[in-house]
């Protein structure tokens, strides 16, 4: 069986109180023992919202980390700090940092190696842009994705780590993948990891789909063979709709 993951990328948004408001909604919320809830906050916050967490399953992440251990790197920080601070995850290759940050599949590497060997888990995203789909080359970019920045580990690494497929043009923008779309291509990736590490480990590794989830469209996006959750931006600065999310497999 794959874990259940509801992932919330809070992104640059909240101050450290309302953090902490959201935070404390969601620990005493109620939700099935069999899910894996993470929330996601800027790296000022982690410490204060694991503090706040300590009483729940909640876990709790990152959104980036350096691809450096430690030294001379003026405003990066490194996955040994966000261990220290007690994260578990770490957000590895969101389309907004490929987009705005012009990180490429080599550093992206670099990340994921950083994350497992600090005992965290990569959550590594991947996701064509719109034009890339049109002109019928998604399956080609989530191929060379994941094959540059996650098939260099070892069988062992990659049990230890979660994907997420976001098609970049579903992200904030009210438009989601259909369930045809959504599948084949998570059934696309899963084959991708079969081929490489055999039929086992595909089908123990979760994957999840990102882009524009909410409260309405989960429930038909979970029940999806191969889709194991999400990852969840906007939708995941609400208790409520967070929660009903969670709730929706
Ligand atoms: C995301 O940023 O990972 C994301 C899925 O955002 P949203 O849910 O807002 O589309």
């Amino acid at each position: 069986m794959r874990d259940k993951i509801v992932a919330g990328n809070w992104k640059m948004n909240k101050k450290l109180e309302e953090a902490l408001q959201l935070v404390k909604e969601l620990a005493v919320s109620e939700i099935d023992s069999s899910i894996k809830m993470i929330v996601i906050p800027p790296f000022p916050f982690i410490h204060s919202v694991v503090n706040n967490v300590e009483n729940s399953t909640i876990k709790v992440g990152a959104q980036n980390c350096a691809i450096q251990a430690s030294g001379a790197y003026t405003g990066e920080v490194a996955a040994a700090m966000l261990k220290s601070v007690g994260a578990s995850y770490i957000i590895v290759g969101h389309s907004e940092r490929r987009l705005y940050f012009n990180e490429n599949n080599s550093e992206l590497v670099e990340k994921v190696n950083q994350s497992l060997k600090n005992d965290l888990t990569p959550i590594y995203c991947c996701g064509e842009l719109l034009e890339e789909r049109e002109s019928n080359n998604h399956f080609k970019v989530v191929e060379s994705q994941i094959n540059e920045g996650l098939f260099h580990l070892s069988k062992e690494e990659l049990l230890k780590s979660v994907i997420a497929y976001e098609p970049v043009w579903a992200i904030g923008t009210g438009v989601t993948a259909s369930s045809e779309q959504a599948q084949e291509m998570h059934a696309f990736i899963r084959g991708l990891i079969a081929q490489k590490y055999g039929q086992e480990t595909a089908g123990a590794i979760s994957i999840l789909y990102g882009g524009s989830c909410n409260p309405k469209n989960a429930k038909e996006l979970f029940a999806l063979p191969d889709v194991d959750g999400g990852l969840i931006g906007g939708a995941s600065l609400k208790s409520d709709d967070f929660v009903a999310i969670a709730n929706s497999f």
